[in-house]
């Protein structure tokens, strides 16, 4: 196994994968920014080395300044995490051109999912459903009104480089294309400097749900079933839980199929999450993520997987230590993520937290690297805590976040707390009634 591994990443993810490292007897470095050097991970790890100021463009995003930090600390693997550097393609080649090992795919499927056009056209070609639209980027506007009256409106304009959101518009009738199609091109120049563009029916209704897989380097590829991210607020997930309450056991396993022998037909390598929309009973690609995924704690408690162990034995060469036999799946987990935010209004809260009390329990997990006394810094993502509960029926599950978030302290700043109090009481999320649109309306009913 490694001997040293260098954590690219902050926050409670960088914990995260501190605490792997360690139950694994890995030495660990984590790299921070000036902003972040009394980060609890940067307390607990080996070694720590400052790698820039707040900016991330300057610190996190810093390529030279990430690989010197491995070759000073000499480390031999390279974990991004989420976010900054993970689904950076060359970064990956870099890492592994310096001699490290990178934690996470080969460059080639970053690369091949990073452009949304040739995901899509990958997934279908090995079976994958996806959604209708068009094949490839979009070349005028003339071949987008032709399309968009083929599959029918509302159809949706999307950014081939795509993600968080940006780059997507509607047009719910033909008078409304050309707008919608000059946004998203103007957006996704901006955001990307890719403006290529393509089209896909709008679902109206539907669901996110995703599959999480692992495969090895022997070919070996596992799924851990699926995860339902349903409730989101821009385009962001606010809350996941596992399994989800609009499958059954005959739809996971086959969809889990499907993903794993189109995974392993890719030749993909690590954790990866293939996302889809479920609407009506079908399941449509939408994109795949290279990387670990934020909500993935929920699927390690129904399995009992520590994720971030599996990435580090492929990683390192080592086969899966299990089969898709050997997974099965336990009772019932949901994670709230808890931003330093107004509730209401969502505009960021940063600041120093006076008082801490964390839940405990039979069932609960908290993944967050907040202390008393420590100061969220105003420069990144808002996301301060995860709280995990896990139940033996969802019911449970309920019953035992609602006590877990009344137990929750976190003092001295705005947190999204009360949002999440608000939404496991509600009628229509404890029948497991919602879809993609539902938090937005509860949102706006409740303000
Ligand atoms: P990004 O990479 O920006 O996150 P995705 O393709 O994953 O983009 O889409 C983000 C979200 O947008 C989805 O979770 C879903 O809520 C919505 N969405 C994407 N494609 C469609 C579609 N064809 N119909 C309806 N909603 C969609």
């Amino acid at each position: 196994m490694f001997d040293k591994v260098l954590i690219a990443c902050r926050g409670e993810v960088a914990l995260r994968i501190h605490r792997a490292c360690r139950e694994m007897g890995i030495k660990t470095a984590a790299v921070h920014s000036t902003a972040d050097a009394d980060a609890m991970h940067v307390r607990l790890a080996d070694e720590a080395i400052c790698i820039g100021p707040p900016a991330a463009s300057q610190s996190y995003l810093n390529i030279p300044a990430v690989i010197s930090a491995a070759e000073i600390t000499d480390a031999d693997a390279i974990h991004p995490g989420y976010g900054f550097l993970s689904e950076n393609a060359h970064f990956a080649e870099i890492v592994a051109a310096h001699g490290f090992a990178f934690i996470g795919p080969k460059a080639e499927h970053i690369r091949l999912m990073g452009d949304k056009i040739a995901a899509k056209d990958a997934m279908r070609k090995h079976g994958v459903p996806v959604v209708p639209g068009s094949e490839g980027a979009l070349s005028s506007d003339a071949e987008a009104h032709r399309l968009a009256r083929e599959i029918g409106y509302p159809v949706l304009a999307k950014a081939s480089a795509g993600g968080g959101g940006r780059g997507m518009k509607v047009a719910m009738e033909e008078s409304e294309l050309s707008e919608a199609m000059a946004t998203a091109r103007a957006e996704a120049k901006a955001a990307f400097g890719d403006d290529a563009l393509y089209l896909e029916k709008l679902l109206q209704r539907p669901r996110h749900i995703e599959m999480q897989v692992l495969a090895d380097s022997a070919g070996n590829v596992v799924h851990l079933g699926e995860r339902d991210c349903s409730l989101q607020r821009r385009h962001q997930k606010v809350l996941e839980e596992a399994p989800s309450p609009a499958l059954n056991a005959d739809a996971r396993n086959q969809l889990g199929a499907t993903v794993s022998a189109a995974i392993g037909e890719l030749g993909y390598l690590n954790a990866g999450t293939i996302e889809f929309l479920y609407e009506d009973g079908a399941f449509y690609f939408i994109e795949m993520n290279t990387r670990l995924q934020v909500e993935h704690p929920i699927t390690e408690m129904i399995t009992g997987i520590d994720i971030v162990r599996a990435q580090l034995r492929i990683a390192h060469g080592a086969p899966l230590d299990f089969g898709q036999d050997d997974v099965s799946f336990s009772g019932h987990a949901i994670e709230c993520r808890i931003n330093a935010e107004n509730p209401r209004t969502f505009v960021p809260a940063p600041g120093r937290i006076s008082d801490y009390h964390p839940p405990g329990g039979l069932g609960v997990r908290v993944d967050s690297g907040l202390y008393s006394g420590y100061a969220v810094p105003p420069h990144y993502d808002s996301l301060i805590s995860k709280l995990i509960v896990h139940g033996s029926t969802r019911n449970e599950c309920l019953m035992r976040l609602r006590r877990a978030l009344e137990e929750y302290v976190i003092g001295g700043l705005e947190t999204t707390i009360p949002l999440h109090q608000a939404l496991v009481t509600n009628g229509d999320f404890v029948n497991g009634s919602y879809d993609i649109h539902w938090l937005e309306s509860f949102i706006d009913a409740a303000s």
